[in-house]
């Protein structure tokens, strides 16, 4: 791997007061960047001082969006060290969305590289308050600056990072949420298996409605019966039911989340049958009716685990676990979060430490 040159800041920024840190508000002093060209492959790894990146209009990425993304945090530990949680699990989960989206593979090497160089350079910005973190995000874009629809010859693996603190700051209150009916976010042979910006900015509107009838997310359904559930929001999703863990398989268009991963191995661990399966909406409401559903939960990198404490479908509501985090959910994240900030032990090898 060649060298990263690094240009520092002329001047720092005041670092934000981290008892009120708001989810990727406010960026470090720098960031990092490598450029790919067809034939050439990749070069220039550079930190450069954080800010606006030149980019042509006509550039790929704002037209037809070829762009993917990745997440993950770096955890300072109670003796002043710094770790990051599986991150050539997103390194290689980022090649694969990226070969979905034709853009080219980034060698683990540099992808990691540019992770760790940017964290021990801005290492005074990874927070010691507990439950903050700093939140990594590494992205590649295509920046060809022809509307021509073809994938681009020219391509920027970057990464950014920002100090977040506790994502729910009043505790891990359950979230309501709502089945949607109308828009899809993934179908089998499109791109919901890939961490694909897109993604998102198809599965904004019905967050929007969610929100504006009182709910924190939407239960997407699958894109071809619009029977069976998927994932909640950006998050994978869990339930508790009969004492057995259900969880939907990684069908095509579920996108095979860290977390998730992380909690089936702990739920197999501890004893727990994990069935990963198609589960349909109806299914859920009706263990819920008969008062077989004991738990339901969301799983991603920025929240750990979210509680689910109610389920609505047209004009049908259910309550789950009356509302109140179940223990296995909080099992859960007292386990993942104990690894990830160090205060537990770590029989899978998931910490990397810097
Ligand atoms: C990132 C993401 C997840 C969660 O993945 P983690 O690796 O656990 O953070 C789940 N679903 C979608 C759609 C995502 O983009």
């Amino acid at each position: 791997m060649q060298e990263i040159k690094i240009t520092r800041a002329a001047t720092l920024k005041e670092k934000p007061d981290s008892s009120t840190l708001v989810f990727g508000k406010s960026f470090t002093d720098h960031m990092f960047i490598a450029d790919y060209y067809q034939g050439k492959g990749w070069c220039d790894p550079r930190i450069v001082p954080y800010g606006p990146l030149q980019l042509d209009p006509a550039a790929k990425v704002l037209h037809y969006a070829q762009e993917i993304f990745e997440g993950l945090k770096a955890y300072r530990t109670a003796d002043g060290a710094i770790q990051l949680f599986r991150p050539m699990d997103n390194i290689r989960r980022m090649n694969l969305s990226a070969e979905r989206l034709s853009l080219p593979q980034v060698p683990e090497d540099l992808a990691l590289a540019g992770i760790t160089e940017l964290v021990k350079l801005e290492q005074d910005w990874v927070p010691h308050e507990k439950d903050t973190s700093l939140y990594i995000r590494p992205f590649l874009i295509g920046v060809d600056p022809a509307l021509g629809v073809h994938s681009s010859h020219h391509c920027q693996y970057i990464v950014i990072v920002c100090p977040v603190g506790a994502y729910y700051p009043e505790g891990l209150a359950p979230v309501k949420i709502y089945v949607e009916d109308q828009d899809v976010r993934a179908v089998k042979g499109g791109t919901g298996m890939a961490k694909a910006g897109g993604n998102y900015a198809a599965s904004l509107r019905a967050g929007d409605r969610a929100e504006s009838k009182g709910y924190t997310q939407v239960l997407w359904l699958d894109g071809v019966e619009r029977k069976y559930i998927e994932e909640v929001g950006a998050m994978n999703v869990m339930f508790k039911v009969g004492g057995k863990i259900l969880t939907p398989d990684l069908n095509g268009s579920v996108l095979d989340g860290i977390t998730r991963r992380s909690c089936i191995q702990l739920l197999k661990d501890w004893g727990y049958e994990v069935e990963e399966r198609r589960i349909s909406a109806e299914e859920l409401f009706e263990a819920a009716r008969n008062g077989a559903m004991e738990e339901a939960w969301g799983t991603g990198t920025a929240a750990v685990v979210s509680p689910i404490g109610e389920l609505a479908e047209g004009d049908e509501k259910v309550i789950i676990n009356n509302n109140e985090i179940g223990p296995v959910t909080q099992k859960l994240y007292d386990e993942l979060t104990g690894i990830q900030w160090g205060r537990n032990a770590d029989p899978h090898d998931w910490i990397m430490k810097l």
